[in-house]
């Protein structure tokens, strides 16, 4: 099952995402530099229509942000979440920056699915990744 991260809290309904201003902290550049690294190098696992925007509002082209949802197989993403890490100093937590200075290669995952309470944490978000199952 994919793990998601970076999702955003939206409105007062999904209080359970977090506030990516909340997510600022400090990192040893060279691992702050492999994580960005390594969420842009994510393979892309599901399009969308529109582009992400940039929740502090910074300025960045929405085009820049991106449409795509990426994965390593294990975990998914979306195509912005290295322009939080890089631009905004958020952490991520020890469990995905473990995995991702791990050093294991990325593969599509086999089959998409996601805990049911990842679906309901993320709302449309896992209707569309349960969407791709067939
Ligand atoms: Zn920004």
């Amino acid at each position: 099952m994919l793990k998601v991260i970076g999702l955003w809290i939206n409105t007062l309904v999904d209080q359970q995402l977090p506030v990516p201003q909340e997510l600022v902290g400090v990192l040893p550049s060279e691992v702050r530099t492999r994580l960005v690294d390594y969420l842009a190098s994510g393979l892309p696992l599901v399009g969308y229509r529109g582009c992400s925007w940039c929740r502090f509002a910074c300025g960045i082209d929405s085009s820049k942000m991106g449409s795509w949802d990426l994965t390593d197989g294990i975990w998914v993403w979306p195509e912005g979440l290295a322009h939080y890490v890089e631009a905004h100093r958020i952490v991520l937590p020890d469990e995905f920056i473990t995995h991702a200075m791990s050093g294991r290669a990325k593969q599509r995952p086999t089959a998409l699915k996601t805990t049911q309470a990842t679906t309901r944490n993320i709302g449309c978000v896992g209707a569309r990744l349960d969407g791709c199952l067939q």
